[in-house]
């Protein structure tokens, strides 16, 4: 960046012109007039000069320290009190330092700042818009499915044999899905408020995916889709974990594979290690999810079929919930898939003792 004077340099330069200019007036009057200068004379202008410089120089830097100082220590409060960056203190000006650059660097530091926190504050914005008029939209469908069969029931279709019990069923079925869909929500919401605590244990994560699989074998058995560890994984793998937290990822990665696996499909789990990690990874050979919506996978209610993942009793937040579970373990998760081929849904853990 290009340095700007010092009011220091600026001063010396003001004044110093104004003597010279002083000093050619002198030169050009004594031609003029053919004065004779005596020694004493000549000596009296010098020192004349001289102090001529000091005290213009005091002046000059003292009204250009008055204004600069009003002006800029305005700027700096103005900038300082708005947004006090971690680390920044405001510091008195000096006059032989380039004032107009640090201002210049402050405030395009802090107008930097402040654009990024209006795009943050914009992004979160629509963020929430988006986030209100999704829930408010997946409640109402259960809500005005249950008003729908209780009127009806009212009019009359309590006596009608054929329909009270269904649509008692049915509403029954739409109350199930609200407290799904609640239950999710109170579960985002607690991991965003920083409540979503993890209790680390050691525990068998081969284990644990076996018994994931036998509390979900019915659910696979009515799509007659095989669910099973892949072969070879027999040894016990210990994690370091929250076990309670990690079954429910697990049954979330299964009941999907189950969902969106193809009829008489299978899905696998392995394990592969990593270093540090493991890499857990649920398989299956299902619908698979075309690439454009991989990116927005783990969002909030976002579904590629939503009345495939409403009929299979989703919510849509379920790998958002996955999402949040693994990297509250400070670890990641990936998808890999091909649409008609399959998908496959990996997370890493930490190794016990690692
Ligand atoms: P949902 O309750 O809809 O299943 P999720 O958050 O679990 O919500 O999943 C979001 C969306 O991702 C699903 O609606 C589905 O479209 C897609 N999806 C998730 N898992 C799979 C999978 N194994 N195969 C294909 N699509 C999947």
């Amino acid at each position: 960046m290009k340095k700007n004077p010092t009011p220091q340099q600026i001063a010396l330069a003001t004044t110093g012109l104004q003597i010279l200019a002083l000093v050619a007036c002198l030169i050009i009057a004594q031609f003029i007039f053919q004065i004779k200068l005596s020694d004493k004379l000549i000596l009296s202008i010098i020192v004349g000069i001289v102090l001529i410089f000091i005290f213009n120089y005091l002046i000059t830097i003292n009204a250009l320290k008055n204004f600069i100082y009003r002006k800029i220590k305005t700027i700096y409060k103005s900038i300082h009190n708005l947004k006090q960056p971690k680390g920044k203190v405001y510091s008195e000006i000096s006059m032989n330092e380039d004032i107009i650059g640090q201002v210049e660097e402050e405030v395009s530091g802090w107008t930097d700042d402040t654009n990024e926190e209006i795009l943050e504050l914009k992004k979160n914005e629509n963020f929430r818009k988006e986030f209100l008029g999704n829930v408010s939209h997946e409640l109402k469908t259960p809500v005005f499915a249950i008003q729908g069969y209780i009127q009806t029931l009212i009019d009359g279709g309590l006596d009608d044999q054929n329909i009270n019990l269904k649509y008692l069923i049915n509403a029954d079925k739409n109350i199930d899905r609200l407290i799904s869909i609640l239950d999710d929500l109170d579960v985002i919401s607690r991991h965003e408020s920083g409540q979503m605590v993890i209790n680390y244990e050691d525990f068998d994560i081969v284990e644990l995916a076996q018994e994931t699989i036998e509390l979900n074998i019915l659910k696979a058995k009515k799509r007659n889709i095989s669910v099973g560890i892949k072969k070879g994984f027999s040894n016990a793998i210990m994690v370091s974990a929250d076990r309670e937290k990690i079954q429910q990822v697990l049954t979330n990665l299964i009941i999907n594979s189950i969902k969106y696996g193809k009829e008489g499909g299978n899905t696998n789990i392995g394990f592969y290690d990593m270093h540090n990690n493991i890499l857990v990874e649920v398989s299956d050979n299902g619908i698979g999810i075309d690439k454009s919506a991989l990116p927005r996978l783990f969002e909030r209610f976002f579904r590629i079929d939503k009345s495939r993942s409403r009929d299979a009793g989703g919510t849509g937040l379920g790998l958002s919930i996955v999402k949040h579970i693994v990297e509250a373990h400070n670890q990641t998760i990936n998808v890999r898939s091909t649409l008609k081929v399959g998908s496959t849904f990996g997370f890493t853990l930490q190794k016990t003792n690692s």
